[in-house]
């Protein structure tokens, strides 16, 4: 990029001045640069200090599928725009309609796709339409949503009070009515002692749905694997034991796949690790690896069929509206992301790459007592770090934060989920594009060591 040293600190000083960022302590501020990302290519990412960074974390939050300065995609998008950029999505588009076939043939038993901008909107189009059948299908019955302690689903009010993590949801209600928990699953920190546990924290969620009434509950949305949560993998039982709950009482699944989704674990969508049948799935992030927005909310025929059941009557149809969600750059984008992760096989990659970052993580476990468990799929892994193996109490929040900027020393950026949340915090979080090599996974992981040697010796 063709800019000054005097126009690189304007930028700065205008971030320091104006920018709110998201999710931080601006005091921090005060002392020292705000970190701002000018320049990426394939793994790699530029600071405005002239640092270059190992991306471990896909653009922060699970985004950049396919690397950084993909210009196929860039130009695909350009071309799109100058043709035909905007129709709010009453109408159709050229690569809304190309992209939504391409999808669906990757998700068999789901036929109709719904676009927004982003994951938070995606669930709550999910939440909106449970309770649109409610209101015309089960005379307002069959309305509450189940959601797991520990999984998040976004931003907005609609969809935090569908939160696991409390410490997220606390200052900002009241919320909506009808938002019920359920357990979270992860064995490590086990709360039943019994050898099938996946089944013991499916049953888990029967029990709710008994003191709830099954009449009163419309659906079950879940992540396949908790991200933000701790890296969540639901144990050997899990899913086989949720899906006939669903069937057996009537309750429509919904897997939010905004992290796992478009290649994340080295399957095309989470849920198709388990062989399992949802009835709703979500997507964003990585659907056009963050060089456009589009989110997707992905149902089948049977649902949508359920909007069409009086067509004289104006409360029939959906009545929902997202002016961005007929933007054409979307589509365009996901289209060109698509086909990049199928001609460079990335899903392949991501199970090769995963699988070395895994043994690499693995083994420095046997190094650092702080690791305490580590566990994920694909190139979605984590680490939990902990004082005590036997005690599993959580390390200082302080520390973690110091093992992150330790490895950002190192030029590895890495994330560490959890902040704030006493018995699940501290759990480090690694998430690199899809493109990694094993070079690259064993820098990320060479870093983590240092970084953990400095911070625990
Ligand atoms: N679902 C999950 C599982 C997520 O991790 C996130 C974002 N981190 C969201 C939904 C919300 O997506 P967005 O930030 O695009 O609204």
């Amino acid at each position: 990029m063709n800019i000054t040293t005097n126009e690189l600190r304007h930028v700065i000083e205008a971030d320091r001045a104006h920018i709110w960022h998201h999710l931080m302590q601006h005091k921090a501020l005060e002392t020292t640069d705000p970190r701002v990302i000018i320049e990426g290519k394939g793994m790699r990412v530029w600071d405005a200090a002239g640092n270059q960074f190992i991306d471990a974390v896909s653009g922060g939050v699970w985004t950049v599928n396919v690397g950084y300065g993909r210009e196929t995609i860039a130009n695909a998008v350009r071309d799109q725009l100058v043709k035909m950029n905007y129709f709010a999505a009453a109408a159709g588009s050229i690569p809304g309609s190309l992209f939504a076939e391409r999808l669906l043939d990757k998700m068999p038993g789901l036929s109709r796709v719904y676009y927004a901008n982003s994951g938070s909107e995606a669930n709550e189009k999910v939440f909106k339409m449970v309770r649109q059948i409610s209101a015309r299908h089960h005379k307002g019955k069959k309305s509450k949503i189940l959601f797991r302690e520990r999984d998040y689903h976004g931003t907005t009010i609609g969809v935090l009070a569908a939160c696991g993590q409390a410490e997220r949801a606390a200052m900002y209600g009241p919320y909506p009515d009808g938002f019920v928990q359920v357990p979270h699953c992860l064995e490590y920190r086990k709360q039943w002692d019994v050898e099938n546990y996946g089944e013991r924290a499916a049953d888990a969620i029967e029990e709710v749905i008994l003191r709830e009434g099954p009449d009163t509950v419309g659906l079950l949305c879940l992540e396949p694997i908790t991200a933000g949560g701790g890296v969540i993998v639901p144990p050997k039982g899990y899913w086989e034991r949720v899906q006939e709950i669903c069937r057996k009482y009537d309750i429509l699944l919904h897997i939010d796949e905004v992290v796992c989704g478009v290649g994340r674990t080295g399957v095309w969508f989470g849920y198709q690790n388990y062989g399992i049948e949802p009835d709703f799935v979500t997507m964003a992030k990585g659907v056009a690896s963050g060089y456009a927005a589009i989110s997707c909310t992905v149902t089948t025929e049977r649902v949508f069929e359920m909007f069409k059941d009086d067509p004289s009557d104006p409360m029939s149809y959906f009545r929902d509206i997202s002016t961005f969600g007929g933007c054409t750059s979307g589509p365009a984008a996901a289209l060109e992301n698509m086909r990049i992760i199928e001609e460079e096989d990335l899903l392949g990659n991501t199970l090769a790459m995963g699988e070395r970052l895994n043994g690499n993580l693995h083994a420095l476990m046997e190094k650092h007592k702080v690791i305490g468990d580590v566990r994920g799929k694909g190139l979605f892994q984590g680490a939990e770090l902990v004082a005590d193996r036997v005690t599993k109490e959580p390390v200082a929040e302080k520390l973690a934060q110091q093992v992150v900027a330790e490895a950002s020393k190192r030029g590895v950026i890495i994330g560490v989920t959890n902040r704030s949340n006493p018995g699940f915090n501290n759990t480090l979080c690694l998430s690199p594009a899809l493109i990694a090599t094993s070079d690259d996974i064993d820098s990320i992981t060479d870093a983590i060591d240092g970084a953990l040697t400095a911070v625990f010796g």
